[in-house]
């Protein structure tokens, strides 16, 4: 029998909270933070939030090692009278346990983690910023903690939840922006890592996006790991095409994270009966089309910036103009819906919202 009860010590001084115009991405943290531990034979435990605080762990922690680790993203919104709610966030607690699965990691409850991001969400309620755009990010997280130098799963874990009240993504209106196609550095392979939230995924990633960066790029396209032919993702973010009045986008293949976000905007395309395909699709057929005037439309999905329209995408030296560099209907349709039901200002006709007591 799990223990569901969760502990919970309140902190007695409380931070300031910065300014709405002053927020980041992830730099300011909340008040308390859950915790739970994991030890062989005897499984999750002690689950309880705490004021939020440093860990103390011993330096041979496999963690540090071999990065056997896995990490979650989502968001809590607050809409204009005063209702904390999540997006999917079973989703969320779902793929959690398929990293975990992929990097020798024990499954943890997801009624329980859910009961937990509630929870602390709930305590923290005063966090979660109000200005247009703003929201809650919250960062589920499992380390691998036995001290330990051979390669081989822990025994010990623990799992974490921290939160960070975040600033609009777009603070000047939704807008387009410039990728490059990273045909030399590939982000991960068929049976690689990939399809898992890890830690590696996202180190092996800074180079090229240092490279790129620095002749100003927003992010790259990563091409699949074999042929560096048929596209995978844009930066952390699923990609989708738009071309001749279809939305098309790369079907999963185990290299390819599966986002929420993904999920949602095809459902929302399939409510609308606009064609969606998941299928291959290579960087060529992408340029074919732009040659014959067919790309419409390209944007990325993913939680932080719910949808990032692509002006510009950079291949083999020569420059694809996307739609005059402009958002495009889909994307700009996809957009509004999708925070439309995340700040409770359209109705969330699919279920998708979990409102925090
Ligand atoms: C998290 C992530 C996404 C987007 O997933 P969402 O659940 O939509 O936020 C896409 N690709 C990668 C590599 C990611 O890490």
């Amino acid at each position: 029998m799990v223990d569901k009860t969760i502990n919970v010590t309140l902190t007695k001084d409380k931070k300031e909270k910065p300014a709405a115009e002053k927020l980041e991405f992830g730099k300011v943290f909340t008040d308390h933070m859950f915790i739970m531990d994991y030890i062989e034979g005897k499984g999750w435990h002690d689950s309880r939030i705490v004021p939020y605080q440093s860990i103390t762990l011993d330096p041979a922690s496999i963690v540090f090692h071999y990065g056997q680790t896995v990490f979650e993203g989502l968001k809590a919104y607050v809409t204009e009278d005063g209702e904390a709610r999540l997006f999917r966030p079973d989703k969320n607690m779902q793929r959690l346990n398929r990293s975990n699965e992929r990097m020798c990691i024990p499954h943890i409850d997801e009624d329980l983690a859910l009961n937990a991001i509630n929870e602390l969400v709930s305590i923290e309620k005063e966090w979660i910023p109000t200005a247009p755009g703003t929201s809650l990010y919250i960062r589920p997280f499992i380390i691998s903690t036995e001290a330990y130098l051979g390669v081989a799963p822990s025994k010990s874990y623990q799992f974490l939840v921290i939160l960070s009240p975040v600033g609009a993504y777009y603070k000047e209106g939704i807008n387009p922006v410039k990728i490059a196609v990273e045909d030399n550095f590939v982000r991960t392979v068929k049976g690689g890592t990939g399809e898992a939230k890890t830690a590696g995924n996202y180190a092996s990633s800074l180079k090229a996006q240092e490279l790129v960066a620095d002749k100003g790029y927003a992010q790259v396209l990563w091409l699949d790991g074999v042929d560096k032919k048929y596209i995978e993702e844009v930066g952390s973010m699923n990609v989708f095409f738009k071309i001749n009045g279809e939305v098309v986008t790369p079907a999963l293949n185990g290299s390819i994270l599966e986002g929420v976000t993904r999920n949602s905007v095809i459902r929302l395309l399939n409510h609308w009966d606009i064609p969606v395909a998941e299928r291959k699709i290579s960087m060529e057929e992408v340029h074919q089309a732009y040659k014959n005037g067919l790309l419409e439309e390209a944007f990325g999905a993913g939680t932080a910036a719910v949808i990032s329209p692509i002006g510009e995408l950079s291949w083999q030296g020569e420059q694809l103009i996307i739609n005059d560099r402009k958002t495009g209907n889909v994307s700009k349709r996809l957009y509004d819906t999708l925070t439309g039901i995340q700040y409770g200002t359209v109705e969330d006709s699919f279920g998708w919202i979990d409102v925090v007591k």
